[in-house]
Parts: C-alpha cells; structure tokens; sequence
C-alpha cells in the first residue's frame, strides 16, 4: 500500500495537496525539526500498534523549542492527529510515521525567529532500515559527529542529517552496512541515525547523554528492557574507539534500525563474530513488545484501531 494521504495545513488531504514552495525556509536552511515513529502490526489481534509515541511527541516539543518552532498541538492531540491519519490510510502492516515542524515562511533570511512555524505528517509502509540486522559491518566514520554548540544532537534538526547522510553514505560506498560516528574528542558517539551499545566483560556500557547523541527512546528502552528482564545494569561512560574492538558485543538500536547486531567493525570481528547473547534477548524482547505481545509493556503500545 501507498501513501495517500498526509495531514497538512492543519487538516487531512490527499497527499498530492501536501505541497510546499520552492522559497520554503526548511528547505533552503534546514531549519525544521522531526520525529520518526513506528506501528507494529499484529495480525493475532488484527491490530496497528504505535510503539512509544508520547516520548516522540515530547521530544518533538523539545526539539521545537531549542529551534524557536511554535508547535501549536499538545502531546496528546498530536497523538489523536496520528491515529486519525492511519485510521485513513488503513494501514494493515509495519509503518513509519514521520511528523514534520518547519520554518514555511516563504523568502530569504537565514535566522529562527519571526518566521511562520506548519506541522505535518505522513506515513509510510516499512520494513528493515538495515538488512543485516542480524550482523551489520560497520567502520569508524572519517566524519565526526556534530556537537552539541554547533547543530544540537539532542534535538532531532533536519539540518543535522547532513552530517548522518555524509556517514551513511561514505559506509555504504566503503562496502559497509553502517558507521559508527566519533565525537570531536574522539570517543564514540553513536551510529549515523542510530544509538550504540557495548557488551563489554559483562557490563552493558552505552555513551551518555552529552556525547552528543540523540536521546534515543529505543536507548532508553533497551536500558529499561536490560535492567528489569535481564537484571544487568547499563554503565553510563565515554566509549573508545578501540573499546569497540574488543568488545563482546556490540548493537546498533533506534526506532528505524530497531535492535540490530554489530558483528564487525573495521574489518575485526567483535566477539565470536556472530550475534551474541545479550543482543539476542534483547531483540526477541523488544520484537515482541513493539507488537503489543508482552503484558507488562503493553502500555508503550497506542491501538490505532478501535
Ligand atoms: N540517533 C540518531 C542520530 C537518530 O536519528 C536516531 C533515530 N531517531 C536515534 C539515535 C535513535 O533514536 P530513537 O530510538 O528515539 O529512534
């Protein structure tokens, strides 16, 4: 199925009518601010499950107010917004959901303020954001990531994905599955739209939260999921590059590339070189959460359909 619609201009229209000019702020500055979501289906319950949402719209209000963006919709009502338009587009399979503050004042002028701010949002089929979830090649980035003084990590920019585009693509020219990106300081940040974590003489170890890293909600999932299911604490530390060498394991995790296992990184295998235990539980937890099967989770589950 295709995308048919979108919500724009404060109401749903075909998505041929969610146009935007040329002249268009975001588009000549970057300077608009996003989320990207996902539902689950079940096919058991018949049921399109979106995984989280509150946390992303929060983080959307967050990431409008460091930009400057008046988000004129709470938390809530942007929810309901989310489940009218896949409600119209009937969506009966997984989905990528992507809301959209920018800048759609018309002209030139590179600032924040004084600008008019437009939501919108439309959604998508979607399966894997990398293949090789169960063993991705990954290499060091030649790019480093933006800091926090420069474009801010924590708030999710349009901008800013220039600099996860330049990673991702020199990885995949390189014959890579994805990259892992270092700070100025050089310690690990994360990956190019993804956070990282390390298995590491049975310590689960993560970068924090001013390694200039995107807050992620599936970071913080994972760090919940490990505590209560698997009772291992996560060590919150700067991370070396050659930590990552010699790592036990390694896993990529964010709302698009979910939970997906490292098993190479510039050209050393990590580990056994296969998927280890960690990430292995990990991933069957978190597979059978985001569908809406675990009780106890069941609440980061939002039901679209009645
Ligand atoms: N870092 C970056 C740069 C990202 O783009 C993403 C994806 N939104 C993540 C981390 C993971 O964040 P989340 O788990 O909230 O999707």
């Amino acid at each position: 199925m295709a995308t048919r619609y979108a919500f724009f201009g404060g109401a749903i229209v075909p998505i041929e009518q969610a146009r935007v000019s040329i002249m268009t702020h975001t588009l000549n500055y970057g300077t608009g601010c996003f989320e990207g979501i996902r539902a689950y289906w079940n096919p058991d319950e018949e049921q399109l499950f979106i995984f989280r949402m509150p946390e992303h719209y929060e983080r959307l209000h967050q990431s409008s107010h460091i930009l400057h963006c008046q988000l004129p919709y709470t938390v809530q009502q942007l929810g309901d917004i989310t489940i009218e338009l896949l409600r119209r587009e009937g969506f009966r399979q997984d989905t990528y959901i992507r809301p959209l503050v920018y800048k759609a004042t018309e002209g030139i002028g590179v600032r924040l303020h004084n600008l008019e701010d437009a939501f919108a949002l439309f959604a998508l089929p979607y399966g894997k954001y990398v293949d090789s979830e169960e063993g991705c090649r990954a290499c060091v980035s030649s790019w480093r990531r933006l800091d926090d003084n420069m474009i801010p990590p924590r708030a999710k920019v349009v901008g800013s994905y220039v600099n996860s585009a330049l990673c991702k693509t020199e990885a995949a020219l390189n014959g890579y599955d994805e990259a892992i990106v270092l700070d100025e300081e050089g310690h690990v940040s994360e990956g190019s739209a993804e956070n990282l974590f390390m298995v590491r003489r049975g310590v689960l170890v993560t970068p924090g939260e001013t390694a200039n890293i995107l807050e992620g909600i599936t970071r913080a999932t994972v760090m919940q999921l490990a505590r209560e299911e698997l009772g291992i604490e996560t060590v919150v530390r700067p991370i070396d590059r050659t930590e990552l060498y010699v790592a036990d394991e390694l896993f990529y995790c964010g709302t698009g590339v979910q939970i997906a296992v490292v098993t190479e990184v510039d050209h050393r295998p990590i580990g056994s070189g296969q998927m280890g235990p960690v990430g292995r539980m990990l991933r069957d937890l978190y597979f059978d959460i985001v569908r809406g099967r675990n009780a106890k989770y069941r609440h980061w589950c939002t039901p679209v359909y009645a």
